[in-house]
């Protein structure tokens, strides 16, 4: 088997003349054929990624409502922030002495996250909000584990986001679903009866996947604190609270946070993300090594923590990701919380303008985002999926659909604080247009998106046959 270069010994390759094309050594490793590199201009490279740029869907394009998902307007600040050449040159194994400015930027995001959690530690390392989740469950699995308790419950709501569950079973825990009451709000005599010391911890977003604030927080989080339980608080989308409250306020232990969504950095199409985890002080031993601190003016990458759970991920997170967050909070400052005004602001507006043509699914105070359902248009042979499917034909991202998983056809609509009353205007003039097309031609549903690069996509074998490939090729 040939050697590797670099498994030769240092001595052997320094004495041996370097060939540059290919960065190869002349010798059993040297091409013997040109490379087939394509022969293409620049203009040619550029029409290929333009169209393959066109076939897709992305917020400078058309409003894009997707629920839970808050695709705001990534502004293009955090990009020219995030290319400055001092920071995309630097190697991540450079000694702290060299590496200030990038510790100091991570050590004042993991501060400014602090504030607007109210969580006594940061650490910025996930990669994802699951990945998140699964860290702050294994924080919370080792704070038992040294406790010497042996609790393996997980209590989640039925409304909650399906990364919950799994990031609770990844992390070695058992979980157990409780039933939303009337309201869509955890049900404080269900959980008192799943409820032991057995249970670990409860997870639960608030406001909930409905944009509906659990008014009952408080007493929840004494309940479990006095079974000696914990707190997890599913923080993907802050938008609604910012400024106004935080997961500490009402009780919580564990918190993750996804910057790709508050915090307006990109998350098309499944790219880099960053789900920092905070936690209260109790479990800062717990924490992800190396942690980001500060002495005396220099910062530096902390190892030295006997109870980590390790380290979850290569280095300190997604670097890049973190600078364009930190210039979004920096940009703003306290008008953070007016971005929370605005998000709120727009989703009732919406909400309330739909209302009279539309099912809200419970319709009581919401904050961010609201929830309809398709239910009641049933008899016109009309769902939920035929409606998003139309929406695209007007320009528009269709909204989450399906999911919370317990409201029937469910369509869960977020504008963010980025629309003007001009987009959010002519959505609620499409919606009301469509149902107006379904009263005369419901048929014609069946055929929608007309005008988009793939018109109507056989779902079942879509779900049957992972074929990515482009369309023509069979
Ligand atoms: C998006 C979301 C998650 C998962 O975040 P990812 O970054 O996609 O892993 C978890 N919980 C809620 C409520 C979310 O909206």
């Amino acid at each position: 088997m040939a050697k590797s270069i670099f498994e030769k010994n240092i001595d052997d390759i320094s004495t041996k003349p370097m060939f540059f094309e290919g960065f190869c050594y002349e010798g059993e490793f040297k091409r013997k054929e040109k490379v087939n590199i394509p022969q293409l201009s620049e203009l040619e490279v550029m029409r290929h990624y333009k169209m393959l740029s066109d076939k897709n869907f992305c917020i400078e394009k058309g409003f894009y409502p997707l629920g839970s998902c808050t695709m705001k307007y990534n502004p293009r600040v955090n990009e020219e922030i995030s290319s400055l050449k001092g920071f995309l040159n630097l190697h991540p194994h450079q000694d702290d002495e060299d590496a200030q400015g990038s510790l100091e930027v991570m050590y004042k995001l993991q501060e400014a996250l602090k504030i607007i959690s109210g969580m006594d530690y940061v650490t910025l390392q996930p990669m994802a909000g699951a990945h998140g989740e699964l860290t702050g469950m294994m924080i919370i699995k080792k704070y038992f584990e040294q406790k010497g308790e042996k609790r393996k419950k997980v209590i989640i709501p039925d409304s909650s986001h399906g990364t919950n569950p799994a990031s609770a079973v990844m992390a070695g825990f058992e979980v157990v679903e409780i039933k939303s009451d009337k309201r869509g709000l955890i049900d404080i005599e269900e959980l008192k009866k799943v409820l032991d010391n057995n249970t670990a911890a409860i997870m639960m977003t608030n406001p909930n996947t409905l944009g509906l604030f659990e008014e009952n927080i408080l007493e929840i989080s004494k309940i479990m604190h006095n079974n000696g339980s914990l707190l997890y608080y599913d923080g993907a989308n802050l938008n609604a609270i910012m400024g106004y409250t935080n997961p500490k306020l009402m009780g919580f232990d564990v918190v993750h946070m996804n910057l790709h969504k508050t915090f307006s950095t990109p998350h098309g199409g499944g790219g880099p993300g960053a789900g920092p985890v905070g936690v209260v002080e109790k479990l800062k031993d717990f924490l992800p090594a190396p942690t980001i601190e500060q002495k005396d003016g220099k910062y530096f990458r902390n190892y030295n923590h006997q109870n980590s759970i390790g380290k979850v991920s290569a280095f300190y997170g997604n670097f890049s990701v973190l600078l364009r967050a930190y210039t979004y909070i920096l940009m703003l400052g306290r008008d953070l919380k007016k971005v929370s005004q605005d998000a709120v602001l727009n989703a009732n507006y919406v909400k309330e303008k739909l209302k009279k043509y539309y099912k809200v699914a419970y319709d009581t105070k919401s904050l961010h985002e609201f929830v309809l359902t398709t239910e009641n248009l049933h008899s016109k042979g009309i769902n939920t999926l035929k409606i998003a499917k139309r929406l695209m034909d007007f320009n528009i991202h269709p909204p989450t659909i399906y999911f919370p998983l317990i409201v029937h056809e469910a369509m869960m609509i977020e504008p963010t604080e980025s629309e003007s009353k001009e987009v959010l205007d002519n959505f609620i003039d499409v919606m009301i247009k469509i149902l107006k097309e379904a009263d005369i031609e419901p048929e014609k549903f069946d055929l929608y998106p007309l005008t988009t690069e793939t018109k109507k996509v056989d779902e079942v074998l879509a779900a049957r046959q992972l074929n990515l490939r482009y369309k023509n090729e069979k």
